[in-house]
Protein backbone atom coordinates (compact mmCIF):
# COMPACT_ATOMS: atom_id res chain seq x y z
CA UNK A 1 0.00 0.00 0.00
CA UNK A 2 2.56 2.48 0.73
CA UNK A 3 4.56 1.59 -1.92
CA UNK A 4 1.56 2.36 -4.48
CA UNK A 5 1.23 5.66 -2.85
CA UNK A 6 4.38 6.49 -3.54
CA UNK A 7 4.45 5.85 -7.03
CA UNK A 8 1.16 7.67 -7.15
CA UNK A 9 3.02 11.12 -5.19
CA UNK A 10 5.94 10.42 -7.98
CA UNK A 11 3.40 10.08 -11.31
CA UNK A 12 2.15 13.30 -9.99
CA UNK A 13 5.37 15.13 -9.62
CA UNK A 14 6.82 13.71 -12.87
CA UNK A 15 3.46 14.88 -14.38
CA UNK A 16 3.58 18.27 -13.40
CA UNK A 17 7.31 18.49 -13.87
CA UNK A 18 6.72 17.56 -17.69
CA UNK A 19 3.79 19.41 -17.99
CA UNK A 20 4.55 22.65 -15.76
CA UNK A 21 0.76 24.23 -14.72
CA UNK A 22 0.55 28.34 -15.53
CA UNK A 23 3.93 28.02 -17.11
CA UNK A 24 4.05 31.21 -18.68
CA UNK A 25 5.08 35.11 -18.69
CA UNK A 26 3.16 37.69 -16.98
CA UNK A 27 1.69 40.81 -18.53
CA UNK A 28 1.80 43.79 -16.53
CA UNK A 29 1.26 44.93 -13.59
CA UNK A 30 2.60 41.99 -11.62
CA UNK A 31 5.47 41.72 -9.54
CA UNK A 32 8.08 39.47 -10.74
CA UNK A 33 11.04 37.82 -8.73
CA UNK A 34 14.15 35.31 -9.96
CA UNK A 35 15.01 32.64 -8.55
CA UNK A 36 18.38 30.13 -9.04
CA UNK A 37 19.39 26.88 -7.43
CA UNK A 38 23.13 26.59 -8.75
CA UNK A 39 23.88 23.56 -7.18
CA UNK A 40 21.22 21.42 -9.41
CA UNK A 41 21.11 24.54 -12.21
CA UNK A 42 17.42 25.40 -11.37
CA UNK A 43 16.29 28.33 -12.84
CA UNK A 44 12.97 29.98 -12.95
CA UNK A 45 11.22 33.70 -12.76
CA UNK A 46 7.92 33.72 -10.85
CA UNK A 47 4.91 36.60 -11.75
CA UNK A 48 2.01 37.33 -9.25
CA UNK A 49 -0.94 39.37 -9.86
CA UNK A 50 -2.53 40.99 -6.93
CA UNK A 51 -6.10 42.16 -6.67
CA UNK A 52 -5.88 44.30 -3.57
CA UNK A 53 -3.87 42.32 -1.02
CA UNK A 54 -5.28 38.90 -2.72
CA UNK A 55 -3.22 36.61 -5.24
CA UNK A 56 -5.03 36.38 -8.31
CA UNK A 57 -3.05 34.80 -10.74
CA UNK A 58 0.51 33.06 -10.83
CA UNK A 59 2.68 32.08 -12.74
CA UNK A 60 5.92 31.02 -13.80
CA UNK A 61 8.47 30.37 -16.31
CA UNK A 62 11.98 28.55 -16.06
CA UNK A 63 14.21 25.19 -16.42
CA UNK A 64 15.43 22.80 -13.72
CA UNK A 65 14.41 19.50 -12.83
CA UNK A 66 11.52 17.70 -12.51
CA UNK A 67 11.30 18.84 -8.88
CA UNK A 68 11.96 21.90 -9.20
CA UNK A 69 9.65 22.67 -12.38
CA UNK A 70 6.82 20.49 -10.16
CA UNK A 71 7.07 22.44 -7.09
CA UNK A 72 6.55 25.65 -9.05
CA UNK A 73 4.06 24.16 -11.14
CA UNK A 74 1.48 23.17 -7.51
CA UNK A 75 3.21 26.29 -5.56
CA UNK A 76 0.78 28.10 -8.57
CA UNK A 77 -2.00 26.69 -7.67
CA UNK A 78 -1.70 26.53 -3.98
CA UNK A 79 -1.14 30.39 -3.32
CA UNK A 80 -4.30 31.61 -5.57
CA UNK A 81 -6.89 33.38 -3.76
CA UNK A 82 -4.48 33.72 -0.57
CA UNK A 83 -3.92 37.05 0.71
CA UNK A 84 -0.19 38.12 0.65
CA UNK A 85 -0.01 37.21 4.31
CA UNK A 86 -1.29 33.70 4.43
CA UNK A 87 0.74 32.94 1.23
CA UNK A 88 3.85 33.66 3.40
CA UNK A 89 2.56 31.60 6.23
CA UNK A 90 1.59 28.99 3.75
CA UNK A 91 5.49 29.02 2.62
CA UNK A 92 6.88 28.95 5.50
CA UNK A 93 4.89 26.23 6.94
CA UNK A 94 6.25 24.28 3.49
CA UNK A 95 9.86 25.32 3.84
CA UNK A 96 10.16 24.50 7.25
CA UNK A 97 8.43 21.00 6.37
CA UNK A 98 10.34 19.91 3.46
CA UNK A 99 13.41 20.89 5.87
CA UNK A 100 12.73 18.39 8.63
CA UNK A 101 9.59 19.69 10.94
CA UNK A 102 6.95 17.48 11.38
CA UNK A 103 4.80 20.37 13.36
CA UNK A 104 1.97 20.34 10.68
CA UNK A 105 1.27 17.30 9.17
CA UNK A 106 1.44 16.24 5.38
CA UNK A 107 -2.45 16.75 4.19
CA UNK A 108 -1.99 20.89 5.06
CA UNK A 109 -0.15 21.23 1.61
CA UNK A 110 -2.32 18.88 -0.50
CA UNK A 111 -1.01 17.96 -3.63
CA UNK A 112 2.12 19.42 -2.07
CA UNK A 113 2.55 16.64 0.10
CA UNK A 114 3.60 14.02 -3.35
CA UNK A 115 7.06 15.88 -2.62
CA UNK A 116 7.35 15.08 1.16
CA UNK A 117 9.61 12.36 -0.31
CA UNK A 118 11.96 14.79 -1.34
CA UNK A 119 12.69 15.16 2.62
CA UNK A 120 15.12 11.79 2.61
CA UNK A 121 16.92 13.27 -0.05
CA UNK A 122 19.13 16.43 1.71
CA UNK A 123 20.58 17.80 -2.24
CA UNK A 124 17.28 17.52 -3.25
CA UNK A 125 15.46 19.95 -0.83
CA UNK A 126 16.34 23.34 -2.24
CA UNK A 127 15.14 22.01 -5.65
CA UNK A 128 11.75 21.80 -4.31
CA UNK A 129 11.95 25.05 -2.18
CA UNK A 130 13.46 26.99 -5.13
CA UNK A 131 9.86 28.76 -6.13
CA UNK A 132 8.90 29.38 -2.58
CA UNK A 133 12.09 30.84 -1.44
CA UNK A 134 11.73 33.10 -4.98
CA UNK A 135 7.69 33.63 -3.49
CA UNK A 136 9.19 34.79 -0.58
CA UNK A 137 11.49 37.32 -1.49
CA UNK A 138 8.47 38.48 -4.39
CA UNK A 139 6.22 38.61 -0.99
CA UNK A 140 8.64 40.39 1.14
CA UNK A 141 9.92 42.92 -1.62
CA UNK A 142 13.69 41.94 -0.43
CA UNK A 143 15.58 40.99 -3.52
CA UNK A 144 14.66 40.71 -6.78
CA UNK A 145 17.25 37.58 -7.29
CA UNK A 146 17.19 34.71 -4.85
CA UNK A 147 20.34 31.80 -5.09
CA UNK A 148 19.40 28.95 -2.57
CA UNK A 149 23.70 28.70 -1.82
ZN1 LIG B 1 16.82 20.60 -9.16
Amino acid sequence: MMSDLRDLYQELILDHGRNPRNFHTMEEPRDASVGFNPLCGDKLELFVRFDGDEVRDVSFVGSGCAISMASASLLTESIRRKSRRESLAFLYEFIDWMTGSDAVPPEHFGKLSALGGVRDFPVRIKCATLAWRTLEALLTGKADEVTTE
